[in-house]
């Protein structure tokens, strides 16, 4: 019962969208933080046995009132238009503002206000780019500067010269190794992010390795395994019918024996382009191997599948491709194409479309063998 309750209010108070949560969730802290200090200066100005006034009244509206104004900025969704809507660097210069006018009313006690500000620029520490981090720390620093001068004149007594002098080596040692810190960890981030986004990119690299043909760009082998496998799937889960062809280049040999590898890998390019401009979007053109390449016809059945493939051929050998010697090559390909049968292994519809090829070779070659299921 109490679990849910309290998974309600939370939802009130940092709303449901993770990135804001994250954002409330440290203001929040910001907030409690506040909420022990307003006690902690009216317990020194008590001990002073000074009777509260106005600057002490005044310092804790604005101190609560100040944090509840931001937590409402980030709250209502205002803050995103900045660059950084968890407002940090905003939160730690008021809170700043705030420990430094605390330390004027704290006489005696005064020196809890130095812990505070340790606390204070924690918060940044994970948040902060270096830069924002010693500006914050040359902020804080003039400011305390200032209260220290202003309450040696005002209450000497109480704020000695010595006293303060010490109060002011010791944030001007500390406050810098802060902001060096938060510096030094701004820098591990920004390694960190570097360091993944090569990473991505590298994987992006390495699977299209794993998948496609170096030479042509066409899917390769393996690839093209697997898009069969999962067209088989889907055709034994919807019941339709897919085909497969197997082409090899006629007389590919001759190509380069007379013109050269060089020449030889020109056509196989030439031809993969021709290869997938002629087929549908839906169809895949893979490189089985050497000169040989296997078609995939998803949710295609056999009259159409002919179609299609007949247009390669016919582009195919419809294409002139210039040499590096000044030749023009032409090139011609044979084709053997098969549907797929259901309940057969995907070995077996391959085998059966190298059959056709073998006979379409063997009857004359820039030509389609088919058979039907
Ligand atoms: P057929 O009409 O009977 O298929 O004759 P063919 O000459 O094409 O047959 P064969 O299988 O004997 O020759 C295939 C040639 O393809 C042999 C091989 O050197 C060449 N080949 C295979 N892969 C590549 C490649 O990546 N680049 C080049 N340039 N040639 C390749
Ligand atoms: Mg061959
Ligand atoms: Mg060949």
């Amino acid at each position: 019962m109490a679990t849910p309750l309290f998974r309600r209010l939370g939802d009130v108070w940092l709303g449901t969208d993770r990135l804001q949560r994250l954002r409330l969730r440290q203001t929040s802290l910001a907030m409690a933080l506040m909420a022990f200090c307003v006690p902690m200066l009216h317990y020194a100005v008590g001990v002073a046995h000074i009777q509260p006034g106005w600057p002490l009244w005044t310092w804790t509206a604005l101190s609560l009132g100040g944090m509840v104004a931001l937590y409402a900025a980030i709250r209502s969704g205002w803050s995103r238009r900045f660059a950084d809507p968890s407002l940090t660097a905003v939160q730690i210069a008021f809170a700043i503002t705030s420990a430094a006018t605390g330390y004027a009313q704290a006489g005696l006690l005064r020196g809890g206000a130095f812990p505070v500000l340790t606390l204070i620029l924690m918060f940044g520490m994970f948040q902060l780019r270096a830069r924002s981090a010693y500006a914050l720390c040359a902020y804080a620093l003039a400011l305390f500067g200032a209260v220290m001068v202003s309450m040696t004149r005002l209450q000497p007594q109480i704020y000695t010269v010595e006293a303060e002098l010490g109060h002011f080596l010791m944030l001007a040692i500390m406050l810098p190794a802060v902001a060096a810190l938060t510096a030094k960890l701004s820098r591990i981030r920004h390694r960190l992010a570097a360091q993944r986004e090569e990473l991505e990119r590298a994987l992006a690299q390495l699977s299209a390795i794993a998948t496609r043909d170096d030479l042509t760009g066409l899917p390769n082998r393996r690839q093209v395994s697997a898009l069969m496998e999962q067209e088989l799937q889907r055709s034994l889960r919807h019941g339709h019918g897919f085909c497969i062809a197997l082409l090899d280049l006629d007389h590919f040999k001759r190509v380069n024996d007379q013109h050269g590898h060089a020449a030889g890998d020109a056509v196989l390019r030439a031809f993969a382009r021709a290869g997938q401009a002629a087929l549908r979007a839906t169809d895949v053109i893979a490189r089985w191997g050497g000169e040989e390449f296997l078609v995939l016809l998803p949710d295609t059945a056999m009259p159409l599948a002919l179609v299609g493939l007949e247009r390669l051929r016919q582009h195919t050998a419809a294409l002139r491709i210039d040499t590096e010697d000044g030749a023009q090559l032409s090139v011609t390909v044979s084709i053997g194409l098969t549907e797929h049968r259901r309940d057969e292994a995907l070995s077996d519809t391959v085998e059966r479309a190298d059959q056709l090829l073998y006979q379409a070779k063997a009857e004359g070659r820039d030509r389609i063998c088919a058979s039907d299921a």
